[in-house]
């Protein structure tokens, strides 16, 4: 049997923003203000991501509403190096925003709604099309720990292809929840979840540790590149991986702090 998400997904692109906009529902209810710390966080992690490089001037981060699970905060639709305050903007789960004033919403937002949705142990979500990444969603070669500060990778980097719900025709943007369900399915528990021909995606506890395991999702790719070209790898075993990668989340202010200063610095207004 065939659900709406799954219908919604099958005529593809315009269809779930033409549902929304004939919908007579009125617009979810709102949270209510953030605590300004989260909002401060986000800000700077979309800073942060922008001078890492991990992110051009698309790809986005999100964090979940600390006042309501349900509900999460992303930026409109805009390059991430430039994110102010004033653009945040609050959205249910199923990507509806909850006062857009005008603001247009990313277009990959089901992306975010729809791990929140499958994963409550997740608080904060990066999207990115870095380069380095990309090798690993379309050949056979999985992405491992090749070192310490990719522990988070032990847990999996999992393949999402696109083609397994959307077919062969898609323009290979998750613009649909059912779109985001399935990629929400595809990471499962990892951290990660790479998306053939398109980009990553990273999560974590915090918005912190989202940024850590973006920014370094992208230098692990590019050292474990590296060193393939050398010979056979040695990775991190499963207990190697394990007993690193919460310490590594335990100290992420000491990047932080660093990264914070840096694109701050470089890009406040
Ligand atoms: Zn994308």
């Amino acid at each position: 049997m065939i659900g709406r998400r799954e219908l919604l997904a099958l005529l593809g692109a315009g269809t779930a923003g033409a549902a929304w906009a004939a919908s007579p529902a009125p617009p979810p209810a709102s949270a209510g203000p953030p605590d300004p710390k989260l909002l401060d966080e986000l800000v700077a992690g979309n800073r942060i991501l922008a001078d890492q490089g991990v992110v051009d001037g698309f790809g986005h981060l999100s964090v979940r509403h600390d006042k309501r699970p349900d509900r999460f905060l992303i930026a409109r639709s805009m390059a991430p190096g430039l994110v102010t305050p004033a653009d945040v903007m609050e959205t249910d789960l199923d990507g509806v925003p909850v006062d857009p004033r005008g603001r247009t919403p990313y277009m990959e937002r089901f992306i975010h709604s729809e791990i929140y949705r499958a994963r409550p142990d997740v608080m904060a979500v990066v999207h990115s099309h870095s380069p380095a990444v990309i090798p690993f969603g379309v050949t056979k070669v999985p992405l491992r720990p090749v070192y310490h500060m990719a522990s988070f990778l032990g847990a999996g980097a999992p393949v999402f292809e696109i083609r397994e719900v959307a077919g062969p025709d898609s323009d290979m943007l998750i613009r649909t929840p059912a779109l985001g369900r399935a990629l929400a399915k595809a990471l499962g528990q990892a951290q990660v979840v790479l998306m053939r021909g398109h980009g990553f995606v990273a999560t974590g506890s915090n918005v912190k540790t989202a940024v850590m395991h973006a920014v370094y999702t992208e230098v692990g790719a590019r050292v474990q590149a590296e060193a393939m070209k050398l010979g056979p790898v040695t990775y991190l075993n499963p207990t190697e991986a394990a007993k690193i990668s919460p310490q590594n989340d335990a100290l992420v202010d000491k990047n932080w702090d660093l990264w914070r200063a840096r694109a701050m610095g470089k890009q406040q207004p």
